[in-house]
């Protein structure tokens, strides 16, 4: 997608909303926790676009709490993800994944920092969220999208990727992290940049 391409989707993406409204959008999943894919030459509810390829069943939730089902491309599932945050420079890393034969993972970031605090850094409504037996001395959490992540939840991934732990939260989908200490780029300090890991 160039510039001028990229700007017509954001469009397409804010008619998108503006028109339906949703309180919430996400992706349907079975009752293995898998999600529900097909090739289709019809277009994508979100974007209007009718590139033939993938598309994943979403749920929305409208404003009067009907669920509505989507059909969205890879692009939207994407952008649904990320799209929110103005200054969004979407990254797609292919990586291995070694030992489980899975072949590819795919990763997507923000590449925003997020500093690590301690529990007495969190709002009361994060600390509700933390398991209390993670709270110890110098135990240390972030906050990714209305979430809060404690550290010793990651586990260290020995992959040759630039990711340093990873969390699986569903059949298909995790969370990466990496810290940004010896990266020039990003605030010194205990910062970690946050990815989301798809099978
Ligand atoms: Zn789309």
């Amino acid at each position: 997608m160039d510039k001028q391409e990229y700007k017509l989707y954001e469009e397409s993406i804010e008619r998108f909303n503006k028109v339906e409204d949703l309180k919430c959008l996400s992706i349907k999943q079975d009752k293995n926790g898998e999600w529900i894919e097909s090739f289709s030459w019809y277009w994508c509810d979100m974007c209007s676009r009718n590139l033939g390829g993938n598309r994943t069943v979403h749920l929305g939730l409208t404003k009067n709490d009907d669920i509505i089902e989507y059909s969205l491309c890879d692009d939207c599932l994407y952008y649904n993800e990320y799209g929110q945050l103005d200054d969004m420079t979407m990254e797609m890393t292919f990586i291995d994944t070694h030992g489980y034969g899975r072949g590819k993972k795919m990763i997507t970031t923000n590449n925003i920092p997020r500093e690590l605090l301690c529990f007495a850094e969190l709002t009361p409504e994060q600390q509700l969220q933390v398991d209390s037996d993670s709270v110890v001395d110098g135990q240390e959490y972030f906050v990714y999208r209305g979430l809060t992540y404690c550290m010793d939840e990651f586990l260290r991934l020995d992959d040759d990727s630039i990711w340093d732990g990873g969390l699986q939260e569903t059949n298909v989908s995790g969370i990466v992290i990496r810290y940004t200490k010896n990266d020039r780029n990003y605030p010194l300090g205990d910062w970690v940049i946050v990815g989301r890991s798809y099978m």
